[in-house]
Formats: structure tokens, sequence, C-alpha cells
């Protein structure tokens, strides 16, 4: 089937490189002049596991096409994937301008008869808006051309984007249209053949679904991060609860790891988002006001333990930092909860040497030059010097360090484990004062 596909960033490029991969003919459509150029020409914008070999095999036997010319990635598509950002607005709801831009470019160009899918993250009842903006153009050049549009939100995690689009959970398909369903069915049918993985509903129930899943995810990270609190203060070690907890079918293991906070460019913006459709609606959802406001208070964590380590004084002080990217796997610093802890020890005059796998370039870009961030290429350069370390995204390089060289390059013989990764006992026995997080010894 002919797909267009509108922005390149994490869901379109890899919305687009899978269903090329598949065999469909993929043009992807951008407003980045440089990020298209830069694809035509083989150079992926973004770290996804497995993404720069598949763009680069499916570009170059031409079935995945970049461009910046909308009218052309139009005339391109039966199905027309709206995959662009929707950034929180000052009030904390979802800004739609970048959806409706490209709805009303898609009714300003459409020449025959299409399926208008949108992956983005909306509110509900942004189908209906997407549908009156595309009606409006077509209206105002006199043009009848028949569009459906279909609400299929995007649940791919950054980081495992490849495989979880290679093969999703579940496909879930918001469309009161029978024939739109079936040539959606037919366009993932290559996803679809292990069992039946689509769910059909109506459009804000397939919008809702989306809030709801990250809402979900976004409260059991902060309800462990809540009992972490609690476990601090009584003597308990949440690792031991979570294996506890996790026993239960009923809860499972999955995402019930406590740390320094949630981050990345969905779980924060869309915890709002959801917070203020409730509010729009007359509803105050209070949970999730609680679990943004956990969350932010998690975010400060692990600079109140350094905080108190130190007495309260951390001028002069250098800090070797493991990991910027809001969690392994990708080298997207969005809300990242490494971000909170460089701007506090800024500001409390210290300095920091800091090292992550992939995010390395993002640093660069938001950060700039400046003199208290050294940026390392390697974990043992940014220990040099220092007097304590912060391990803040659980990469797996940085699981099984020797604590004979921690200790022997930290000057105040100091780790705090913003993850949990280390077995406290293995850490202390090299000499190290550790504090994790809800670990009964970190008050
Ligand atoms: P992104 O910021 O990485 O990419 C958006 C891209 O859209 C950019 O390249 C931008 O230049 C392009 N764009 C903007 N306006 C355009 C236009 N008029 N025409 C063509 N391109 C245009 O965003 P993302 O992380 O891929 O997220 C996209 C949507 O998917 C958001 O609504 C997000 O909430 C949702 N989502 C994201 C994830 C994730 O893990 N990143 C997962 C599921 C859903």
């Amino acid at each position: 089937m002919r797909v267009t596909v509108f922005g390149t960033g994490y869901v379109g490029l890899v919305t687009g490189t899978c269903l090329a991969e598949v065999g469909h003919q993929v043009t992807c459509v951008d407003i980045d002049q440089a990020k298209v150029d830069g694809l035509n020409r083989g150079v992926v914008p973004i770290f996804e596991p497995g993404l720069e070999d598949m763009v680069l095999a499916n570009h170059g036997a031409g079935r995945l096409a970049f461009t910046t010319d909308a009218a052309q990635a139009i005339a391109h598509g039966d199905v027309l994937f709206i995959a662009v950002g929707t950034p929180p607005d000052e009030d904390g709801s979802a800004d739609l301008q970048y959806v409706l831009a490209v709805a009303r470019t898609i009714g300003r160009h459409l020449s025959r008869p299409a399926i208008v899918v949108n992956k983005s993250t909306v509110p509900v009842g942004t189908a209906d808006k997407v549908r009156a903006a595309i009606a409006a153009e077509l209206s105002a050049r006199g043009a009848e051309i028949a569009f459906e549009v279909v609400s299929n939100p995007e649940f791919l995690k950054e980081g495992a984007a490849v495989n979880d689009c290679m093969r999703p959970d579940r496909i879930v398909l918001g469309s009161r249209s029978a024939q739109a369903v079936e040539t959606m069915k037919r366009l993932y049918a290559p996803f679809n053949r292990n069992h039946d993985r689509i769910v059909v509903m109506d459009e804000r129930s397939a919008e809702l679904t989306k809030y709801a899943a990250n809402a979900m995810l976004a409260t059991k990270i902060s309800f462990m991060n809540e009992m972490a609190n609690i476990a601090e203060r009584v003597g308990a070690d949440i690792e031991m609860v979570r294996h506890g907890i996790g026993s239960d079918p009923r809860i499972g293991y999955h995402f019930i790891y406590p740390g320094a906070g949630y981050g990345g460019s969905c779980f924060p913006k869309d915890v709002q988002a959801l917070g203020r459709i409730a509010r729009q609606a007359g509803y105050e959802a209070k949970l999730l006001g609680a679990v943004e406001a956990v969350n932010t208070a998690q975010k400060d964590k692990l600079f109140a333990l350094a905080e108190r380590h130190f007495a309260g004084d951390l001028r002069g002080r250098t800090f070797a930092v493991w990991g910027l990217a809001f969690k392994p796997n990708t080298d997207d610093m969005r809300e990242a909860s490494s971000r909170r802890l460089l701007e506090l020890l800024w500001n409390a005059g210290a300095t920091v040497r800091a090292h992550d796998p992939e995010a390395m370039h993002e640093a660069t870009r938001i950060f700039g030059t400046r003199p208290d961030l050294v940026l390392c290429d390697t974990p043992a350069q940014a220990l040099e010097g220092a007097d304590a370390l912060f391990v803040v995204t659980e990469w797996k390089a940085f699981w099984s360090p020797d604590f004979a060289a921690l200790k022997a390059a930290l000057k105040a013989g100091v780790v705090f484990d913003g993850r949990n990764v280390y077995d406290p006992a293995q850490v202390e026995a090299a000499g190290l004062a550790y504090y994790g997080i809800g670990r009964g010894r970190s008050l």
C-alpha cells in the first residue's frame, strides 16, 4: 500500500520505516529541511536500537522516501499518517497546532479519497477537529473528496521503538467506518499474523486509551516512589518490597521500579494533559495531580541526598553523573531527571562531569558549553577528580562497575544510586558510602 507519514520524529520515522520494512511504499514528510536532507543522505537523527540499519535498507530499496514537499507526499499516499508533536501548552493541555496544520495541508492538497490516521497523542475530540479542518480546506476550494479520519494512537517505547512497532502488543483503531477499519487491517496485517492484536473502537475511546495507558504507567512509578519514601523513613528496603508485591500476579513485576522520577516526552506531558482534559469536562482528577506532584518531588531526591551527605555545602565540589537520557537505550533528554539534578547542582555551586552512552550530542545541544559542565567520553573519565557519583540512567554499561576503582577515584567515596541498580552491601564492602532510593538507610 502507499503510505505517507507526516513527522519524522521518534514516532513518525519508526512507523514509516517499519511499514516500509513489511513492503509498503512509504513517503515521510517533515518541515525540518535539515532533518530531511540528512535522512536522504542516510543520516538518522535519533538513536533507536535497530533503526539506522532499517532506514538505510528500506531507503536503499526504494520503499522509503523523505521529502519536505507536502503536496507531493499527499499525492503519494492512500493512507496519510499524522505523527507530529503535541507538546504541552502553557496551561498543560496538548498543543494541537502542528496536528491541525497538517490537517489543513492535507485539505489543501488532497486530490483523491484517502484515510487520514492520527498517531499523535491528542485530547479527546481531536479526530473531529482534524475532520473539520480538512473539510474546511476542501470546501474553500470547492472540492468534494471523500476521506475518513482514524484515531490510531501509538504505544511504542523509546529505546525499544522498532521492536514495539514490529511486534505491537495491540493496535488500537478508533473509527466508525467499517471500510476504513478494513483498510487499516490490511495495512497492519503483517504485524498481526500470530494472533489478532487489533482492537477496534470509536475515535474518542481510542484517544482516551492512549492517555489512560500513559497515566496508568506514570501512576505505577509514582506509587512505587511513594512507597520508597515511606520505606526509607521506616527502615524498610523498597527493593525487597518490590519483589514481595511483584510476585502477586494481580500486581506483577513490570514497571514497578522506584527511582529518581520519570521523564521523557510522554508521561509528564500526557499526565498533565489528561488532567486538563478532565478539568475541561468538569472533573478534577485528583489521582493524576498526586502522580505529578510525587514525580516532581522525586526529581529533587538525589540532590537532597547529596545535600544531606555533604551537610548542605556542595559549593566547589565536583560530581560525576552517569546517565543523562531519560531512560536507557535512547538519546532523548526531554524532561529527564538528570536535567533537574544538574540544575540543582549548578545552583549549589558544584561542577558536573557527565557521561551518557548516546545522549552526549543532546547534552551539548541543550546546555552548550559552560564551565561547570564537563562532558566525558567514558564513565571512567567522568570520575576523574569527582567527589561522588550519581547514577541517573540505568544503562546496562553502568550496572557492574569495578567498585574498588570507584573507591580509588571518588574523593569523598560516595555513590548516589538513582535507579537502585547496585547491591548496597557490595558498594559498602568496597569502602564507599551508598545511597539508593527507599533503601532503609537513606535517612
Ligand atoms: P518529535 O518531536 O520527535 O517529532 C515530531 C516531528 O514532526 C518533528 O520532526 C517535526 O519537525 C515534525 N513536524 C512538525 N510539524 C510538521 C508538519 N506540519 N509537517 C510535517 N512534519 C512536521 O515527536 P515524537 O516523539 O515522534 O511524538 C509525536 C507524537 O507521538 C506526539 O503526539 C507524542 O505524544 C506521540 N507519542 C510519542 C511517543 C514517544 O515515545 N516519543 C510514543 C507514543 C506517542
